[in-house]
């Protein structure tokens, strides 16, 4: 099946185009072999019980229906600053961040019996800089972006911290000359899926429904969106994911690659 009569690409960011989980995971994985090795626990289970105690707390303070709206899961808020962002509730979440990194380690140490918030607070101090050291890539965005750009309108439309996807872009500095536009939703106010922001994005690119394609990694987010507002959806599912009928993309692929089959006329 083709698509065609498509004017502009409208691009998720995390694990569409920048591979997110492998520097997440990468930056877990260093951490958590400094923690093993000064507490003498399993690095893995360390990694497993910081992971569940960041997601509870996370959850637990009054910003989570905000991030939630917005799109900023708890792993990015082990590392994120919230320095930008016009809301009200990024300045609570700048003022929580250091207590609420320091405390997801420590809690995870205390889990496995090691009681050191000392530790801890190292720990939460080293994931940032660990995260950071990691901005990868896949092969295959540079190909894509190079085979599309100059033919269609190109979109980055992201849900997350203004300063923290500036940052994740900033360490892939070839990535942003591609696009006509940058949409992240924590500078618009309200993240995908809602109808809004696809709405807004359209405006920018001045385009119908009709002309655009949604390419995502997440059902609920960038599929739901673009299905809401009539516009055509790619689901990237790098990892065979299987999917209920609840959300049903227009299209999907399990390589980025393919999506230039699809537009190919
Ligand atoms: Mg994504």
């Amino acid at each position: 099946m083709r698509i065609m009569g498509k004017q502009a690409v409208l691009f998720d960011l995390d694990d569409t185009l920048l591979w997110d989980d492998r520097s997440v995971k990468e930056a877990f994985e260093a951490t958590c072999q400094a923690g093993a090795e000064a507490a003498g626990v399993d690095p893995e289970q360390l990694e497993e019980a910081v992971r569940k105690e960041a997601r509870a707390l996370y959850e637990s303070y009054e910003t989570f229906p905000f991030t939630k709206m917005i799109g900023i899961n708890p792993f990015e808020g082990l590392w994120a600053n919230f320095r930008e962002g016009e809301q009200e509730e990024f300045r609570k979440l700048e003022q929580l961040a250091p207590g609420y990194r320091k405390e997801a380690w420590t809690r995870g140490l205390r889990a496995l019996g090691v009681d050191n918030e000392e530790l801890g607070a190292k720990l939460a101090e080293q994931f940032p800089a660990e995260r950071r050291k990691r901005p990868f890539v896949y092969d295959e965005t540079f190909r894509v972006l190079d085979a599309l750009k100059g033919k269609y309108k190109l979109l980055l439309l992201t849900n997350g911290s203004p300063d923290l996807q500036r940052e994740k872009l900033a360490g892939v500095p070839e990535l942003t000359p591609y696009f006509d536009h940058i949409i992240i939703s924590g500078e618009y106010g309200e993240g995908k899926p809602a109808a809004s922001i696809f709405r807004h994005a359209m405006e920018r690119l001045g385009i119908e429904p009709d002309h655009g394609i949604m390419v995502g990694d997440k059902l609920t987010t960038d599929i739901l969106g673009a299905n809401t507002v009539g516009m055509t959806s790619v689901w990237v599912n790098r990892h065979g994911a299987v999917r209920n009928d609840e959300i049903i993309p227009s299209h999907e692929i399990a390589h980025l690659e393919e999506l230039l089959l699809l537009l190919e006329q």
